[in-house]
């Protein structure tokens, strides 16, 4: 049983936009809440599109020990009784998308995937240096590629990709393959993983942040929802206990969460 927290609450954030600063990826204007969270055994638990080893990197300069979430929901790490990192594939494992791409590949469909791909064409499609696009290409649960054919085939493709339990989710530069999993499976799943750790009766309360659209899931299945505002918007959420940051980014974070965790820490001690 790892050390049960002050506050029987865990804590998810989406990284981009969020955690991190948009533009220099910098957490320094969140260091007040991150101490609150450590010095309180809180978990933070990232919950990302980011890949295994684009995560492991930041928590390595965040001295975060928390399990962790990749790939939009679609890959669970975590630590289990035996001591040793697991990974829950929600949705389908990366192995499964390829099967099936390169099945509908030869069905005629016309994509390029990042498997299909080399480090530096990555690198020279997404901005990214060659050593980060390295790592966004180690991936365990979806798949990004851009489209090849005409526009209108993306519906036959979709359909294809639903044939078999997989889905088709449109980013900014690419298209993205993934299985039946979201942000929020990963609340249901810590929901589950600390009750148990911490032999609580009831789970524990989930405070999520984000600040797009692929949050939303995570923010609704949440206690205490923390909308970020965007870069191309703000979220609209219809639950009460909603808050939406002064700030972009990690300050909005750290003034959003700091409160609410003082709050919530004086009602647990009857304060
Ligand atoms: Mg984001």
């Amino acid at each position: 049983m790892s050390a049960i927290p002050t506050l029987p609450v865990i804590v998810l954030t989406d990284l981009d936009g969020t955690l991190l600063d948009h533009h220099d990826y910098s957490t320094s204007a969140a260091r007040d809440a991150l101490s609150f969270l450590q010095q309180h055994n809180i978990p933070l638990i990232f919950n990302t599109s980011k890949t295994q080893p684009e995560v492991i990197q930041l928590r390595r300069q965040l001295a975060n020990t928390s399990p962790y979430v990749c790939e939009n929901g679609g890959a669970i790490y975590h630590v289990d009784s035996d001591d040793e990192w697991h990974c829950e594939l929600p949705g389908a494992s990366y192995a499964d998308i390829l099967k099936v791409l390169n099945q509908l590949r030869k069905d005629g469909f016309n994509f390029r995937g990042f498997n299909d791909m080399t480090d530096t064409e990555v690198a020279a499609i997404t901005g990214l240096s060659i050593d980060d696009a390295h790592h966004a290409r180690q991936r365990a649960a979806t798949e990004p590629l851009l489209w090849r054919g005409e526009e209108s085939e993306i519906t036959a493709f979709r359909e294809a990709l639903l044939a078999h339990g997989l889905r088709l989710l449109k980013g900014g530069r690419f298209y993205h393959v993934m299985g039946d999993a979201d942000k929020a499976s990963a609340v249901t799943f810590f929901k589950d993983y600390y009750r148990q750790q911490w032999g609580l009766n009831e789970a524990p309360q989930v405070i999520a942040l984000g600040d797009g659209e692929n949050d939303r899931a995570m923010l609704e299945a949440s206690d205490y929802p923390v909308v970020i505002p965007g870069e191309s918007g703000t979220l609209e959420l219809n639950n009460p206990e909603a808050q939406t940051a002064e700030f972009k980014g990690p300050k909005g974070w750290n003034n959003t969460l700091l409160p609410l965790l003082e709050k919530l820490l004086k009602e647990n001690c009857g304060g």
